[in-house]
Parts: structure tokens; C-alpha cells; sequence
């Protein structure tokens, strides 16, 4: 039965600490299981890495086992993650395959999986790879039928150009751009630059000890480069994750931009339909009112976001993580792209500070619930029954992810029960501060009352 086999991805691929939880056993193991998946016997298979310590020893093992499966290795070597979704759709493979850990330290280690088309692997194709390792049920051929390896690194040149294509850069735009060491050192900077922008770069040397900074692009990570976007007097400051499926801005002041409200602002700019999260701000849903676009909201994690973008044929799409999807480029999050995008906004209009001021702030809280784990799923039903019974000018009640309740001006709430802990977390964004507390307190009674 699927629920006695035990997990091995988690939110975003299969991640943890290098020599407990990612083991070359695993890699082996996951090799094996995509090739038999992706079809056995003469399919092709890509694979690339991030800039971590553990990388060459794990990619060796998935290629084993990708080899005895019958299927070919295409080697991307190191590159960014959008690099390897690309490389997986632009050269017509059967898979794709990144070992990466994104923004988590440097002890860890991650193996996420590409679909033909550039996106990541949804949950249930994820069971299906489990159910394979779990029942050992590997396609493995015999010794004249052993896969090939094939470098394809040149597929980067068809990157970077079809990159630019996308992009509308002039040149006069100075950018600090910081890699933390990561997957895109040797192709952001490169980008950027091809695109028009003076570029200054730093952490920007492959580096698995990740020297310069954690590969998290957090606001405590980030002081380095607020402090140079302000001495070199840069007009943006870019800041990737670990592998480059993300980015942050920093504005000309050195401010590091809020993820919602960049996100916002890029999502006005490209219009039409938008994907984001549940918990994402209503600041999204006011920038698109401004240009008559729609707002569809998705579980949490990229590949929801992937998901819904196809089904609804949407434009664009984004967590407020940073993590942005470019359905008319690829369906792999792309940070490089992400980047391009924001820098085309501050030529059009101007210092991103400014641009980013503009949007209104919304006060937000999170909060929690003590609740034992066998009453959650009883309170989580009242919620979806009663809640909006308490609550002022409800206009709709969804499951897409917990509860989420939206009021008519906006203001909305989601209550989640926590994966891990025992809570019910409430999240909520309002148009007042008054109006929050009072939701919060409504939310926080109501499911007190029911323990
Ligand atoms: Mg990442």
C-alpha cells in the first residue's frame, strides 16, 4: 500500500544532511528509479549540480545508476537549477535530475526531478519513484545494454541567448549581483552583463563552503551586499539562493525589497493571470486590480505554483520566497530571468525604492494554536464549517491549503494545522491594524472553544 512506503521527498525533492540522509545508497537508488521510470532502455537523462562539497560524489552515484538502467547521462556539471530544467525541455531528454540543497548550509544535500518540460516533478509522479526504490522494481539491463555518458555543456550558449531574447535591457543599468558561492557564479554576472547592466559581482566564485555568505539570501546574509550596492552607488542589488531558482532585490538604498511587494510589482508589469501561494499578500491582488488581471491562489511549494500556471494558462507565477516561474520561457523557476525582470522595471520607471514605496503595506500576523495532532483534523472541519460564520463580509472559503477565508476588502485568513508541531497556525493580512487583531482574536477563539 503507497502510505506504508516510506518518504523520501519532502516539499521540494528529497534534502538533508550529507552521509545520514542523502547517502550514496540513495543517489544510487533514485538513479536507478528515474531511469526505469523515464522509460528504461535508450532514454536520456540530465544532470546537473549545484557548487556544494558533496556534489561529484553524489552525481558519480546517481550516474551508476542511471548507467545500469540502460539509460544516457547527459552532464550539465555544474549549473544553476533553471539551467538544468531549460537543458531538460530544450534538448527533448526524458528527465532531469539536480543535486542540490537551494539556501539550506553547506552540510546538506538535495536531489529534485525535471519533467520533459521543464517542470519539477509533482507529488504523485514523487510516490511513483518511491514505490519503485521501495519494491526494488529497477529496469536493469544486461552488460552490452549499460548506458552512455554525453557532456551537454554546450546547451548554455542556447540559454543565455534565449535568456536574452526575453529580456527588454538597455544598457546603462549598474547591478551588484551576489551568488553566494553558489550554482550561478560563473553565469549570473555573465547574463547580466551580455544584457547591458554594469555589473559588479561578489561571492561569485563556486565555493561548497559557501565563504562569502549562506546560500538563504535572508536579510542577515544579505548585509555584504546592501553595504556595497550603497558605496558602488548601484541602481539594484540581485541576491541569489544556493542554486538560482531564486532571488532577491536590493534596492539604490541598500534596502532589502519585501519579497510580496517585488513580487507585486513584477506581476503588474506582466499582467493578465498570476499565480501565487495561499499565503501570499493581498498587495499581489491590488497591483493586478490595477491593470484588470486576476489572481489565482495555489498551495504552497514551486511546483503548485507550476501546476496551476499550466492548468489556467497563466501568464506568470511566484512564492513570495522569491522562487518565479516564466511559463513563456520555461516552467523551471528561473532566478536569472527574475533578476531581468525587476531590472527592466527600474529602467522603465525608476529607482526601485521608490517603485516599491508605492505599494501599500498590510499588517500581517502569525499566530498559533496549542492542538493535541489527533484533534486537528476535527478542527480543521469546524473551521471549514463555522469559521466564516464569526467573521465580518466573508466572500469565499477555499481548502486549497488549510483554510483560507477572504473578506470583501481584501483581508483574509488562512488556519493551518502544522506539518511538525502541535499548532494550528493562523496566518492573516488585513487592511487595518484594528481589523487584524480583531480577526485574529476571532480566529483564536473560536478554535479555542472547540479544544
Ligand atoms: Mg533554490
Amino acid at each position: 500500500m503507497a502510505s506504508e512506503i516510506p518518504k523520501l521527498f519532502g516539499t521540494s525533492g528529497i534534502r538533508g544532511k550529507i552521509g545520514s540522509e542523502i547517502t550514496l545508497d540513495v543517489a544510487i537508488n533514485v538513479g536507478m528509479a528515474i531511469a526505469t521510470y523515464a522509460g528504461g532502455k535508450g532514454s536520456n537523462i540530465v544532470l546537473g549540480y549545484d557548487s556544494r562539497t558533496s556534489n561529484v560524489m553524489i552525481e558519480n552515484a546517481v550516474t551508476a545508476g542511471i548507467l545500469q538502467c540502460g539509460c544516457n547521462v547527459l552532464k550539465m556539471g555544474m549549473a544553476p537549477t533553471p539551467l538544468v530544467g531549460y537543458a531538460t525541455m530544450k534538448l527533448n531528454t526524458d528527465a532531469g535530475i539536480m543535486i542540490t540543497a537551494s539556501h539550506n548550509p553547506p552540510e546538506y544535500n538535495g536531489i529534485k526531478l525535471w519533467n520533459p518540460d521543464g517542470m519539477a516533478y509533482r507529488q504523485d509522479q514523487e510516490r511513483v519513484i518511491e514505490e519503485i526504490i521501495h519494491e526494488k522494481i529497477f529496469k536493469t539491463v544486461s552488460w552490452e545494454n549499460i548506458g552512455k555518458i554525453e557532456e551537454v555543456k554546450y546547451v548554455v550558449s542556447d540559454y543565455i541567448k534565449d535568456l536574452l531574447d526575453q529580456a527588454d535591457v538597455k544598457p546603462g543599468i549598474k547591478v551588484v549581483v551576489d551568488c553566494a558561492n553558489g550554482a550561478a557564479s560563473y553565469l549570473s554576472p555573465i547574463i547580466l552583463r551580455m544584457a547591458g547592466c554594469s555589473v559588479i559581482a561578489i561571492n561569485s566564485q563556486p565555493d561548497g563552503f559557501f565563504p562569502g555568505r549562506l546560500p538563504e539570501p535572508s536579510e542577515k546574509n544579505l548585509q555584504e551586499l546592501m553595504k556595497v550596492v550603497k558605496a558602488t552607488k548601484a541602481d539594484i542589488g540581485i541576491a541569489h539562493d544556493g542554486d538560482a531558482d531564486r532571488m532577491i532585490a536590493i534596492d539604490e538604498k541598500g534596502r532589502m525589497a519585501d519579497f510580496d511587494k517585488l513580487l507585486a510589482i513584477v506581476s503588474r508589469e506582466i499582467g493578465g493571470k498570476v499565480v501565487t501561494t495561499v499565503d501570499a499578500s493581498l498587495c499581489t491582488d491590488k497591483c493586478m486590480d490595477e491593470v484588470g488581471g486576476v489572481v489565482i491562489r495555489t498551495k504552497v511549494g514551486d511546483v503548485h505554483v507550476a501546476e496551476a500556471i499550466e492548468e489556467n494558462n497563466a501568464n506568470f507565477g511566484g512564492e513570495p520566497s522569491g522562487t518565479w516561474i516564466h511559463p513563456n520561457f520555461c516552467m523551471c523557476p528561473d532566478g536569472i530571468l527574475s533578476a531581468l525582470r525587476v531590472i527592466e522595471l527600474v529602467q522603465k520607471y525608476g529607482p526601485l525604492s521608490k517603485q516599491l514605496d508605492e505599494i501599500p503595506s498590510y499588517p500581517t500576523i502569525r499566530d498559533k494554536v496549542t492542538c493535541e495532532d489527533h484533534q486537528k483534523e476535527k478542527i480543521m472541519e469546524k473551521v471549514e464549517e463555522k469559521l466564516h460564520i464569526v467573521l465580518d463580509d466573508v466572500v469565499d472559503v477555499n481548502r486549497i491549503d488549510g483554510v483560507r477565508i477572504s473578506m470583501v476588502d481584501g483581508s483574509w485568513v488562512l488556519i493551518r494545522p502544522s506539518g511538525t508541531e502541535s499548532f494550528i497556525r493562523i496566518t492573516l493580512e488585513a487592511t487595518s491594524n484594528d481589523k487584524a487583531y480583531m480577526i485574529r482574536n476571532q480566529c483564536a477563539d473560536f478554535i479555542e472553544g472547540l479544544l
